[in-house]
C-alpha cells in the first residue's frame, strides 16, 4: 500500500472493502516507524498491544459486514501531553518520565471509539514550552523534509509523524501555535478549534485559558473528519462549549465565492521572510482568483501579542506546574533531608530550562507589587487583541496570514536566544489569545525545497468557514 497518499477516507474505505485488514494497515505504519524514525524521533512510546486489540475489533467489525465508523482502522498519533490509560504519557517532561496515566483524555477516547488505531504517542517539547521541539527532555525531533532542520513545536512530533507517513493523522495541542506553526513547517494541515469546541480533559495543562487540542493531517477533509469527532461539549470539562457541532465534512466543499477574506498589514511586516511573503500572496492572490473579495484591514494591537502572551502564558504554567512536588506523580530526587529540599531537588533536577525560566517569569508577573503592572495589565491588552478581532470579523468572513514568519530553520539555530525563538510564534499567540480558531495549510515551498503554511482565522465556533477556504485553497492548488 502506498502510505504516502493514503487519507481517512482511503484508508477507511479500503477496509470497508476488504482490500486490507486494519491489522495490516497498523503494521506497515510500524515498519515505516521501524525504517524513517531513527532519524526523525517523532514518537516517545509505542502502544502496539492496544494498537493492535483496537484494529482487530475494526477487522471483527468489517468481517461481520458491520457499518463501520468515520475512523475506522485509521493509523494515528497522539501527542504526549494527552493522558492515556495504562500507557506512558510524559509532556516530554523527565519529571513524568515513568507517569502511566490512569484514565483517557476525552479526545483520545473518542477517536478511538471512532475506530482510530493509536499507534503511539510523539514527541513534544518539555510541557508542549517551545517552538521547534528541541525542548523535549528525551531527544529532539526532526524535520522529515530535511533533517538538519526543526519540525517546529512544540507539536514536533505529531507533524513530523505525519509528513513521514509514519501515521495518516496526529492530535496536537496548541496555546501558542504549536499546532498551526510545526504543520507548516513539516508541510501538513494543522487546525486549532475555537476554546471551548473540544475537551481539554485529560490534556495536561501548560496554560489553561489558552490551551487546545486539534489535528494535524494529510488534507483539509481530514482535519474536518477529526474535529468532527472530537468536538462537542465534555461534562469533564467545564470550558468545553455546549455549541451544536456542525458536519464539517458536508459543508466544506461549498464554494467560497463571494467570501470576505481579510488581509492585516501587522502580519506582513519587518521580520516576515521573502519567499514566505511570495508564497501566501500568491495563496492569496488564488482564493481572489476563486471569487473571494480580499479586504485590506488592521488588527492595531497585534504587535502587544507576544509579550501578553509571555506573561498571561508563563503565569498560568507556573500556577500549573506546581503540582509537581515529587509526592505525587511525578519524579522525586533521592537522598533528601527535609520536606523543602525534596519539593526544592525534584523540581530542580526534573525540569529544563525553559521551564525552569517559565515558571521564574510567571511567579515573578504574579507576585505581589507585580501582579497589577503585568499579569492585570496583560489581561487587558488580551482584551483589546479579542476586540481587535471582534471589530474585523464584522467586515469579514476569515483572515488570511502566514504561519510563521520563516520557514523550518536549523536544529540549534535559534535554542541560545529565548526571544527569536518566541517570534517564530509572533502570527500565532493572538489567535489563542482571542479563543478564535485558525488552520495551517501548505501553500508552496521555498528554493531549498521547505515548506510554507498559510493561517486562515475565522470567528468564534465558525471552523465551518475557514475549513472551506482552506478547501478552496487546496482545490485550486491541486
Ligand atoms: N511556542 C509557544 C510557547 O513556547 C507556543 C507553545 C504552544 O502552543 N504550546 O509557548
Amino acid at each position: 500500500m502506498n502510505l504516502a497518499s493514503l487519507t481517512i477516507d482511503a484508508a477507511r474505505s479500503a477496509i470497508q472493502e476488504r482490500k486490507i485488514t486494519a491489522l495490516a494497515l497498523a503494521e506497515e505504519h510500524y515498519a515505516k516507524i521501524a525504517e524513517k524514525d531513527g532519524e526523525v524521533g517523532a514518537f516517545l512510546t509505542l502502544c502496539k498491544e492496544r494498537a493492535l486489540e483496537q484494529a482487530d475489533r475494526i477487522d471483527r467489525l468489517s468481517a461481520e459486514g458491520k457499518p463501520l465508523p468515520p475512523l475506522a482502522g485509521v493509523p494515528v498519533a497522539i501527542k504526549d501531553v494527552m493522558s492515556t490509560r495504562g500507557i506512558r504519557t510524559t509532556a516530554g517532561s523527565k519529571s513524568l518520565e515513568k507517569y502511566i496515566s490512569p484514565y483517557d483524555c476525552t479526545a483520545v477516547a473518542r477517536m478511538e471509539a471512532a475506530g482510530a488505531v493509536i499507534l503511539g504517542k510523539t514527541n513534544c517539547d518539555e510541557f508542549a514550552m517551545g517552538s521547534s521541539n528541541e525542548n523535549s527532555a528525551f531527544h529532539a525531533v526532526r524535520n522529515p523534509r530535511d533533517l538538519s532542520r526543526v519540525p517546529g513545536g512544540s507539536s514536533g512530533g505529531s507533524a513530523a509523524a505525519v509528513a513521514a507517513d509514519m501515521a495518516i493523522a496526529a492530535l496536537g495541542s496548541d496555546t501558542g501555535g504549536s499546532i498551526r506553526q510545526p504543520a507548516s513547517f513539516c508541510g501538513v494541515v494543522g487546525l486549532m478549534p475555537t476554546y471551548g469546541r473540544v475537551s481539554r480533559y485529560g490534556l495536561i495543562a501548560f496554560a489553561s485559558s489558552l490551551d487546545h487540542i486539534g489535528p494535524l493531517t494529510k488534507n483539509v477533509k481530514d482535519a474536518a473528519t477529526i474535529l468532527r469527532t472530537i468536538a462537542g461539549r465534555d461534562p469533564m470539562d467545564s470550558t468545553s462549549a455546549e455549541v451544536p457541532v456542525p458536519d464539517y465534512v458536508a459543508e466544506f466543499e461549498k464554494p467560497i465565492r463571494g467570501l470576505k477574506l481579510g488581509v492585516a498589514k501587522e502580519y506582513f511586516g519587518e521580520g516576515l521572510d521573502d519567499e514566505v511573503r511570495h508564497a501566501v500572496e500568491s495563496a492569496i492572490d488564488k482564493l481572489e482568483g476563486q471569487g473571494c473579495e480580499i479586504v485590506p484591514v488592521s488588527l492595531p494591537h497585534t504587535p502587544y501579542a507576544i509579550p501578553t502572551y509571555y506573561v498571561i502564558a508563563t503565569a498560568e504554567a507556573s500556577s500549573n506546574l506546581a503540582r509537581y512536588d515529587g509526592v505525587r506523580y511525578s519524579f522525586r530526587a533521592r537522598g533528601v533531608k527535609s520536606l523543602s529540599e525534596m519539593y526544592r531537588r525534584s523540581r530542580d533536577e526534573s525540569f529544563g530550562a525553559e521551564v525552569k525560566r517559565r515558571i521564574m517569569l510567571g511567579t515573578y508577573a504574579l507576585s505581589a507589587g507585580y501582579y497589577d503592572a503585568y499579569y492585570l495589565k496583560a489581561q487587558k491588552v488580551r482584551t483589546l487583541l479579542a476586540r481587535d478581532f471582534e471589530d474585523t470579523f464584522t467586515r469579514v468572513d476569515a483572515i488570511v496570514t502566514p504561519t510563521s514568519p520563516t520557514a523550518a530553520f536549523r536544529l540549534g539555530e535559534k535554542s541560545d536566544d529565548p526571544l527569536a525563538m518566541y517570534l517564530a510564534d509572533i502570527y500565532t499567540v493572538t489567535a489563542d489569545l482571542a479563543g478564535i480558531p485558525g488552520i495551517s495549510i501548505p501553500c508552496g515551498e521555498t528554493k531549498e525545497k521547505l515548506p510554507i503554511g498559510l493561517q486562515i482565522l475565522g470567528k468564534h465556533f465558525d471552523e465551518s468557514t475557514i475549513l472551506r477556504v482552506a478547501r478552496g485553497y487546496e482545490r485550486s492548488a491541486h
